[in-house]
C-alpha cells in the first residue's frame, strides 16, 4: 500500500526547521500603540481645539461634538495614509460571532485625470452597508435591507496592515434602519452607560464626591496550535473548527507536563510575532504560557476599558489566527477542538472602579471594607436572580461540545468565594460561625475585615464565577465567543442590584447608612447564598447537589438560550435599555438558527468523511485481513490464525457497523432535527475511533490525535 497523504504530512512536519534563538536585539515599547489612532497621534494630528474636544469625548465620555467630525475625518486620514493606509473600513461586530469590514479606498478621482486622497466626516461618523447578509432574528425583514454603522469614538481607529499596504479601521456600531441594534457593541455600550449610572447612584450614597466610573475587562485567552500540513487533511476541521474523529491516543494529558512547561521554539517565535503585532495595536498583551492539553496555550493581557478590551479580544484572535497561518501552523479557537482533552475559553476578568478604587478590591480599611462587600452582595445577588440570563450568551454548538463535559466548567453558573471570604460572608448572613469569630462580630463600616489572600493557591479553578482577589472571573465564555455579550447582561444585572440597594439606602439617609446596609447585607445573602459553592464545580456531585439548590443546569443550546424569552428577564433587560423585548427574541432566534446550521454542517461533513475517507480504508483493510485469513486456513496454519480471524471479524462488524450508523446518519440529517443529528454523529464516531485501531495506520487517511497534538 502507497504512502498516505497523511504520512507525507508527517514528513512535512518533520523536515520544518526548527527556529534558532534571534540575536540579542531590540524591541521598543515605544512601538505600542504606533498602529493607533490615540492621544499622541490626536495631538499630533488634529487642531489644539478640536483634538481637546475628542479627547473629551474619549477619556471622560462627553458627548461627541458633531462639528468637528470633518476635522477629525481629516487629521485622521493624514495619519492613516502616513502610516501606509490606502483605505478604511468601518469595523463592526454583527450577530454571526466575527467582525465585519468593507474597504473603501480614500482616492477619490479629481480633475484632468488625476485623483487625491479624501475623507469626509460623513464617512467617519456614518456608513451605510447592505444589512441584508447579516444575522438579524427577523428584524430586518420587518424594515428593510439597509443598516447603519455608527462611529464608535470611545474605541479609537486603528491601522490593520496586509503584505502591500494597510487599511484604517473604525469601530462602529451596527443598527437597522429602525434603530435595532444588529451587532454586539451598541448593547454593550447602553449596559455600560447604565451600570455607570447605577455605581455613581450607590456611591452616593456613601457619600462619595461623583467620579468617572470605569468597567473593566482582562480576557484571557485560551487556543490550541496545530501543523498546517495536519490541518489541512483533516476536513472536519477544515469545515467545522473541530475533529469529528479521532481515537484517543495512549498519552494525551494525563501526565501533566504540558502546563506552564518550557515553550518550544517554533511556538514561542509564533507567540512573539502575534504579540508584538498586538502591541503595535495598543493591545496590551502581558502573559504568555503552555496550558493543560497537549498543544494548548493561553495569552493574557492587562485589563483595559470593557468596550475597547472586547474589540481588543475581536482583534486577539484575529491576529492569532494570521500570525499562526504565516507561521505554518493554525491557530484553533473551537471550544473543544479534541475530545478527550480539555477545551479552551475565555476568561473574562471583570471589575468596576469608581475613580482610583476599585470596588471589587476589599481594601484594608471600614470605609472600602463596607463598600467592597456591599459590590459583593450585589454581584451576588445579580448572579443568583439572573443565572439563566448570564448562561444565555456562553451557547452555542462549540461551547455545548465543552461545558459541563469531563475537562470543562460545568454549565451551572455558580459563585466561589474562598473560605475566607465565605467565612465572612456567612458571618454577616448568620452571625459568626466555625473558625470567623471576628468576621462574626463585623460591624459594616466600623470593623475592618480580617485580611483575605490573594494567592493563586486559593482560586478555584472549577468554578464558572470566581471571586480572584479584586474582580470576578466568568470561566464559561468559550474560546471562540466574543465578550461582548456575556458582560452587557454582567452590566444590567449588577446595575439592577446596585439600583435595589440604592433605592433602599437613600430611603434610610446617611445618618442609617451603616445600620441599614448591615441589615441590608445580612438579609440579601441570607436570600441568595445558595448560588455561592466553594467545592469542587467538576464532580458530578455538585450537578446533583446544584440541582438540590434549584440552580438552573442548562445543557444544551436550545435550553441555554430560552431565557432570553422569558418576561422577566425581557423586563430587567429592556427596563435598562440594553434591549428591547424584540431584539431579545430576535438574538434568540438568531442563537437558533447558528446552532442548528453548525449542527447540520457537522453532520455533512462526518457523513462525508466516515463514507469517502474511512470507508475505503476500512474496506481494503477488510479484504486484505480476509484474504489473508482463507490463504492461512488453506495453507493449513495454525499459531496465528485465531489472531488473523478475530482481526478480520472486528474489521468486517466495524464496517457493518459503519454503513448502518451512516445510514442513520444520513437520515437524521433528512430529519433535520439537531439532536438526532448529534447522536447519530457520535454513533458513526464511535465506530470509526474504534476502526481507527485496527485498520492499517499506513493507509488512515486523517492525522491521528497523536500526531496533530504532539508533532509540532
Ligand atoms: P490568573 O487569573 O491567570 O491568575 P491574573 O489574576 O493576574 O491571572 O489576571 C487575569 C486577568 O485579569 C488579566 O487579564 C488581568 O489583567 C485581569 N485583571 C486584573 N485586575 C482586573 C480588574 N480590576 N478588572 C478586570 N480585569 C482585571
Ligand atoms: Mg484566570
Amino acid at each position: 500500500m502507497s504512502r498516505s497523504d497523511r504520512t507525507h504530512a508527517i514528513h512535512a512536519v518533520a523536515a520544518r526547521p526548527v527556529p534558532g534563538p534571534a540575536p540579542a536585539s531590540r524591541s521598543s515599547p515605544d512601538d505600542f500603540g504606533c498602529d493607533v489612532f490615540g492621544e499622541a497621534a490626536i495631538r499630533k494630528y488634529l487642531p489644539k481645539v478640536v483634538a481637546e474636544k475628542l479627547l473629551a469625548t474619549v477619556n471622560a465620555g462627553a458627548p461627541l461634538d458633531p462639528a468637528i467630525a470633518a476635522d477629525v475625518a481629516h487629521g485622521m486620514k493624514e495619519w492613516a495614509v502616513d502610516r501606509g493606509a490606502t483605505h478604511y473600513t468601518h469595523w463592526f461586530m454583527p450577530l454571526n460571532g466575527g467582525t465585519a469590514e468593507k474597504h473603501d479606498a480614500f482616492l477619490e478621482p479629481s480633475a484632468n485625470g488625476k485623483a487625491v486622497f479624501a475623507f469626509s466626516g460623513k464617512n467617519l461618523v456614518l456608513g451605510e452597508p447592505d444589512a441584508s447578509s447579516f444575522p438579524s432574528g427577523g428584524i430586518r425583514s420587518t424594515f428593510e435591507a439597509r443598516g447603519y454603522t455608527a462611529w464608535d469614538p470611545t474605541s479609537p481607529a486603528f491601522i490593520k496592515r496586509h503584505a502591500n499596504g494597510a487599511t484604517l479601521c473604525i469601530p462602529t456600531a451596527f443598527c437597522s434602519y429602525g434603530g435595532e441594534a444588529l451587532d454586539r457593541k451598541t448593547p454593550l455600550l447602553r449596559s455600560i452607560q447604565a451600570l455607570k449610572r447605577a455605581t455613581t447612584r450607590l456611591m452616593k450614597c456613601f457619600g462619595l464626591p461623583e467620579e468617572p466610573v470605569r468597567v473593566t475587562l482582562g480576557a484571557e485567552q485560551e487556543y490550541f496550535l496545530i501543523d498546517r500540513e495536519f490541518y489541512l487533511q483533516r476536513p472536519d476541521l477544515v469545515q467545522t473548527g473541530r475533529t469529528l474523529f479521532g481515537a484517543p491516543p495512549p498519552r494525551h494529558q494525563q501526565l501533566e507536563d504540558h502546563y506552564f512547561g518550557a515553550i518550544r521554539p517554533r511556538i514561542v517565535k509564533f507567540m512573539q510575532e502575534a504579540e508584538e503585532e498586538l502591541w503595535r495595536l495598543g493591545i496590551p498583551a502581558k502573559t504568555r504560557h503552555n496550558e493543560v492539553a497537549p498543544a494548548q496555550f493561553e495569552l493574557a493581557p492587562v485589563f483595559e476599558e470593557l468596550n475597547l478590551a472586547v474589540d481588543h479580544n475581536m482583534l486577539v484572535m484575529e491576529v492569532l489566527r494570521q500570525c499562526a497561518e504565516r507561521n505554518g501552523l493554525v491557530c484553533l479557537l473551537h471550544e473543544k477542538p479534541f475530545a478527550g482533552v480539555n477545551g479552551s475559553g475565555k476568561h473574562n476578568n471583570w471589575s468596576v472602579s469608581y475613580g482610583r478604587r476599585n470596588l471589587l478590591d476589599p481594601g484594608d480599611d471600614p470605609e472600602q471594607n463596607s463598600i467592597f462587600l456591599t459590590v459583593l452582595c450585589a454581584v451576588v445577588r445579580a448572579i443568583d436572580l439572573h443565572a439563566d440570563l448570564l448562561r444565555t450568551t456562553t451557547a452555542g454548538a462549540g461551547n455545548e461540545c465543552r461545558l459541563g463535559g469531563n475537562e470543562a466548567p460545568p454549565a451551572v453558573v455558580s459563585v466561589f468565594l474562598g473560605d475566607q471570604l465565605g467565612e465572612v460572608v456567612q458571618a454577616l448572613a448568620h452571625g459568626s460561625r466555625g473558625s470567623a469569630r471576628r468576621a462574626g462580630t463585623l460591624r459594616v463600616g466600623v470593623d475592618t475585615l480580617p485580611p483575605l489572600p490573594r494567592d493563586a493557591a486559593d482560586r478555584n479553578r472549577t468554578s464558572t464565577f470566581a471571586f480572584t482577589g479584586n474582580k470576578f472571573e466568568f470561566r464559561q465564555p468559550g474560546a471562540s465567543q466574543p465578550c461582548a455579550a456575556s458582560n452587557m447582561f454582567l452590566n444590567v444585572m449588577v446595575a439592577d442590584s446596585f439600583d435595589r440597594f440604592a433605592d433602599q439606602l437613600e430611603a434610610a439617609g446617611p445618618e442609617r447608612l451603616h445600620d441599614t446596609l448591615q441589615a441590608l447585607l445580612r438579609r440579601v445573602f441570607r436570600k441568595h447564598e445558595r448560588v455561592i459553592f466553594n467545592g469542587d464545580g467538576y464532580s458530578a456531585d455538585w450537578a446533583e447537589e446544584a440541582r438540590k439548590r434549584g440552580l438552573p443546569n442548562l445543557r444544551t443550546t436550545p435550553e441555554a438560550v430560552a431565557p432570553l424569552l422569558d418576561p422577566a428577564n425581557q423586563a430587567l433587560v429592556s427596563r435598562y435599555g440594553v434591549l428591547s423585548k424584540v431584539e431579545m427574541e430576535s438574538r434568540h432566534e438568531v442563537a437558533l438558527e447558528e446552532y442548528g446550521r453548525k449542527v447540520a454542517i457537522e453532520g455533512g461533513i462526518a457523513l462525508e468523511i466516515a463514507r469517502s475517507m474511512v470507508m475505503p480504508v476500512a474496506v481494503d483493510c477488510y479484504s486484505k485481513a480476509a484474504t489473508t485469513l482463507g490463504r492461512a486456513v488453506a495453507d493449513g496454519l495454525e499459531s496465528g490464525v485465531e489472531g488473523l480471524r478475530a482481526q478480520a471479524e472486528r474489521l468486517g462488524r466495524g464496517l457493518d457497523a459503519l454503513s448502518t450508523r451512516c445510514d442513520a446518519l444520513h437520515k437524521a440529517l433528512a430529519d433535520g432535527g439537531s439532536a438526532g443529528i448529534l447522536a447519530a454523529m457520535a454513533a458513526v464516531r464511535e465506530t470509526v475511533d474504534s476502526l481507527e485501531h485496527d485498520a492499517d495506520d499506513a493507509a488512515w487517511p486523517l492525522p491521528k490525535y497523536r500526531e496533530m497534538l504532539f508533532l509540532y
